[in-house]
């Protein structure tokens, strides 16, 4: 069951204090109109009563899918051992558990996990993709403004990058499933992230695989 409560949200703009609905789990396969304003951020957004400003709220929330066989949890903070104790058994039973930082990450990450793709090769798809699109467009690294999962194409992962110039379309890659996998065996860096302890597996994450120690990617 989806679990909710009220709490007082403060207006950034104006500091007007306002009773605001907050989400503590939500169960995806019973309550599938969450899932749908879970990935269209609507949850976690916020209108002041007072100056009308529009805002995002981020707030921790546990998120179960049954049918898919995932748990995420959203929060820019590490869970505690409380939390690990609650869902070890579901950790046991297969389960793909992950800490989600922001909105963003967490709503593709219930894309990605809905797809049954594996994130840990969505993550290696993204930096490869970036390195393409820095290495054969010429571009910088900070041109970008967003590199996203697509989806799962004939045993490829298609990869979109945007950069936000004017009449941009976006830049899609397909990345071989068969090759990243390849990729993850040749490494003797990437480890398959332990999901009892809640791990993100985000571009943080994979940048810190690959980088040296000297911190130069
Ligand atoms: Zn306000």
């Amino acid at each position: 069951m989806s679990e909710s409560r009220t709490i007082k949200a403060k207006c950034p703009y104006c500091g007007h204090e306002f009773d605001y609905e907050v989400w503590d789990t939500i169960t995806a396969d019973t309550d599938p109109d969450l899932r749908d304003r879970c990935i269209s951020g609507d949850l976690f957004g916020a209108v002041c009563p007072h100056c009308r400003k529009r805002f995002m709220f981020q707030y921790p929330l546990i998120y179960i899918d049954q049918a898919h066989q995932f748990v995420l949890w959203l929060s820019d903070r590490d869970p505690g051992k409380d939390l690990q104790a609650t869902t070890k058994p579901l950790a046991d039973k297969g389960y793909t558990l992950r800490r989600c930082a922001t909105v963003r990450e967490f709503t593709q990450k219930i894309e990605v996990l809905e797809d049954g793709a594996d994130d840990v090769l969505v993550e290696l798809a993204k930096f490869d993709a970036v390195i393409d699109f820095v290495n054969n467009k010429n571009r910088k690294p900070e041109e970008i403004s967003s590199v996203e999962y697509q989806c799962m194409e004939n045993g490829t992962i298609v990869i979109n990058i945007r950069t936000g110039d004017e009449g941009d379309r976006g830049w899609s890659e397909h990345f071989p499933i068969k090759m990243l996998q390849e990729e993850v065996q040749e490494s003797d860096k990437m480890e398959e992230p332990d999901n009892a302890s809640f791990p993100a597996v985000n571009e943080d994450w994979i940048v810190s695989i690959f980088s040296d120690p000297a911190g130069q990617a």
